[in-house]
């Protein structure tokens, strides 16, 4: 293992953030159990003050096939498995396509678009050493309980890559905004939109020094020049606290703030 100096104002999704100590794991690696774990920072808020650090280093980022099985690494970018999936005519990675993160940050969040997610796809997934079955592990929307840090993991090859799957998912994607941010901000409620919810408190489009509820998607925060963490904060609570007055929904956040 070796520490990196990552700069988060550049590295993560929404800009946010400051050169930070973080250490690299190499495959030979025993995991630290003190750290945490970020993948491409596409879903993260790191604050001035993060926990210790740390990352999966390149020696987790591959691809095999053994006969029916494709393996791949957690730090495996999603951009390089729809690519492979592509070339290599294989179904099922088609949503993953403009979503960005690596594979491990896509496990841990359950990621998916519409009624596409990884573990629907997912045969296992390596947790420090140990296979681990999918049907073993909870999992449901944008979450999943998993027992640790995942190395990689195994998907059936079933043949046939969709390319006017995802265009029309692609597609999809038109509504978002352009400006840096980290996803949405809140997990959709059972039956309703967190964005719906938002614009009905009057909070789309509301800013708050640098950051702001997106004019575009209002589930998005963005990042509009020098946003801060403390910004973002503000704007969660404010969203949560309107939105419990007025419809009695206590929404739950899916950007993690570290
Ligand atoms: C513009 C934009 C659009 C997005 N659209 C979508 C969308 O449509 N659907 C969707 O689901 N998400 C979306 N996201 C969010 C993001 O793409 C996903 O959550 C993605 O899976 C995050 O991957 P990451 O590697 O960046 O993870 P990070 O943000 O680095 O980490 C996210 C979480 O995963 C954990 N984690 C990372 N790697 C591992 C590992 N190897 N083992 C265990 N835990 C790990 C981290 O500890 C953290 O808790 C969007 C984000 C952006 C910026």
């Amino acid at each position: 293992m070796f520490f990196k100096t990552i700069d988060f104002s550049k590295y993560s999704s929404i800009k946010v953030g400051q050169p930070t100590e973080v250490l690299m794991i190499e495959k030979e690696d025993t995991i630290p159990t003190d750290r945490y774990l970020i993948g491409g920072a596409n879903n993260l808020l790191v604050s001035p003050t993060p926990p210790p650090l740390m990352m999966l280093s390149k020696d987790f980022a591959y691809i095999t096939e053994d006969n029916n099985i494709l393996e791949i690494g957690a730090a495996m970018p999603t951009g390089r498995i729809v690519s492979y999936a592509k070339k290599h005519d294989i179904a099922g990675f088609e949503f993953c396509s403009k979503l960005p993160g690596t594979l491990g940050g896509m496990l841990a969040m359950n990621a998916g678009v519409k009624e596409y997610e990884i573990f629907n796809i997912l045969h296992s997934i390596e947790i420090e050493g140990k296979w681990v079955a999918k049907e073993e592990i909870a999992h449901g929307y944008r979450f999943a309980k998993l027992s640790g840090i995942a190395t990689a993991a195994r998907f059936e090859i079933k043949k046939g890559f969709s390319q006017k799957l995802l265009d029309s998912l692609v597609n999809l994607r038109s509504n978002q905004p352009h400006n840096p941010s980290a996803g949405s901000a809140f997990k959709n409620p059972e039956g309703d939109y967190a964005g719906r919810l938002i614009e009905e408190v009057g909070l789309k489009g509301f800013r708050k020094g640098d950051m702001q509820w997106s004019e575009v998607h209002a589930n998005f925060l963005v990042n509009v020049g020098e946003g801060t963490v403390e910004d973002a904060k503000y704007l969660i609570d404010l969203a949560k606290e309107k939105i419990f007055e007025k419809f009695n929904i206590l929404l739950q956040e899916e950007i993690k703030v570290l």
